[in-house]
């Protein structure tokens, strides 16, 4: 799609008083929790969403955009491929910008080559080889070192901080929905059909109860996060510009750009047992990159910046961003693109990781929790939901 991306507009309003009985209460008003929403709103349902700031604020909005659908594996791929189309529906019904463009790994080393000749071998046609020359034409110079690379051509890019706004906007214009901001929710109690939900201002009755808080499971279910075994990792990214121009929308027009670091992130290139070489490779030769976990990506915006991210160290935590991790980004993100970059904006994020890609739990009827443990919940959220919403709707 290819219409320009809207400035981000004022949150949706706060009513006074909250709706006294819904069909469904959503908690959180992050991609996870508008994707249950917008599902249960196209099922009929009554839905009101309750987000405890003024405006969604969590790992949603601090993410890089990047709507990672081809390099997903098992379930995660079933709900990417689901997800894939929602976005694209819902750009044209909010009216914000979906880029179909792709996204392209760039591999400096043969070994990063072995495990994409792997992939696209295994999904014919979702992935592409790319030669030199051909990743080329998405940097804006290429060194020496770069040997090739691969197109994952079903992946996506949204602005997050566009996007998630804009649903959130779009689903409250729907019939029986709205949003409701500054608003936490203290408690769900059960009751027979129906739960009791403490908010801050005041209770709701609500048939279903979706908690979809993110990593904050575990300071309202303790024992659900305990049992999943969810914890809490802080990430580091940034906002760049250059080497293009304000205007230019980046480089590759809206290709995200993934460093040689993907093949050890992404579940559908680890399945390369090739990837275990890359790993001690990168050990021996960039140890300060492996200790950061660093999943190199480059998201170009409609005004020509770039997201760029992520990293985290061991035992990292809020409110204290590791300078050291954003020189790392940069150096890795100006090899990545092929020139200079300005930070213009740098911000931590904290985001749910568990064993399981997918924490989906029912501790009590009627309430729903759903967490995403992996980085991927803005490639997957709008599969899943349907998935866990079978049943209760
Ligand atoms: C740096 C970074 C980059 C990432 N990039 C990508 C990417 O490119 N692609 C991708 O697919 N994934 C990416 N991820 C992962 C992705 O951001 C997460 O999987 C996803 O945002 C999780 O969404 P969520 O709705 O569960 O959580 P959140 O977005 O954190 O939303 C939870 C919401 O619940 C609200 N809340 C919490 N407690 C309460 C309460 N008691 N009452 C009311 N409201 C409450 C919070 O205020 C928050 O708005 C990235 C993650 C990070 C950290």
């Amino acid at each position: 799609m290819s219409r320009r991306s809207l400035p981000p507009r004022a949150p949706s309003t706060r009513p006074a008083t909250l709706a006294h009985d819904v069909d469904v209460l959503v908690v959180g008003a992050g991609i996870v929790g508008l994707a249950h929403a917008v599902e249960a709103s196209a099922r009929g349902a009554s839905v009101v969403v309750v987000e405890r700031d003024d405006r969604a604020l969590g790992a949603s909005v601090r993410s890089l955009g990047h709507v990672a659908v081809t390099a997903q594996d098992g379930p995660a791929l079933a709900c990417a491929l689901v997800t894939r189309d929602k976005w694209i529906a819902l750009g044209r019904q909010a009216g914000f910008d979906v880029s179909e463009a792709g996204s392209v790994v760039v591999a400096r080393a043969e070994d990063e080559l072995a495990v994409l000749e792997d992939f696209v071998c295994a999904r014919d046609g979702a992935a592409h080889l790319l030669d030199r020359a051909g990743v080329a034409r998405h940097l804006r110079s290429v060194d020496d070192d770069v040997v090739g690379g691969a197109l994952l051509a079903t992946d996506l890019r949204v602005d997050p901080r566009v996007a998630v706004p804009e649903i959130a906007r779009w689903l409250s214009a729907q019939p029986r929905a709205a949003v409701v901001t500054g608003t936490s929710v203290l408690g769900v109690e059960p009751g027979s059909g129906r739960s009791l939900v403490r908010t801050s201002r005041g209770d709701v009755i609500a048939r279903t109860v979706v908690l979809a808080v993110g990593a904050d499971v575990d300071r309202l279910l303790p024992a659900v996060a305990e049992a999943h075994g969810l914890t809490r990792r802080t990430r580091q990214a940034l906002r760049v510009t250059g080497p293009t121009a304000p205007g230019e929308r980046g480089a590759g027009g809206g290709t995200v750009l993934l460093g040689g670091t993907a093949v050890l992130h992404h579940a559908g290139l680890t399945r390369s047992p090739q990837h275990k070489e890359v790993r001690e490779r990168l050990e021996r030769e960039q140890p300060e990159v492996v200790a950061a976990e660093v999943n190199l990506r480059a998201t170009p915006l409609a005004d020509g910046s770039l997201l760029l991210g992520d990293a985290g160290a061991q035992g990292g935590a809020l409110p204290f961003r590791a300078e050291a991790l954003d020189e790392l980004l940069l150096r890795e993100g100006e090899r990545l693109v092929g020139g200079p970059l300005r930070v213009v904006e740098r911000w931590a994020a904290v985001e749910a990781t568990a064993p399981e890609p997918f924490v989906v739990a029912r501790p009590q009827r009627g309430l729903l929790v759903v967490t995403v443990g992996a980085p991927i919940g803005l490639s997957t959220a709008f599969g899943l939901a349907p998935r866990t919403l079978d049943g209760l709707l």
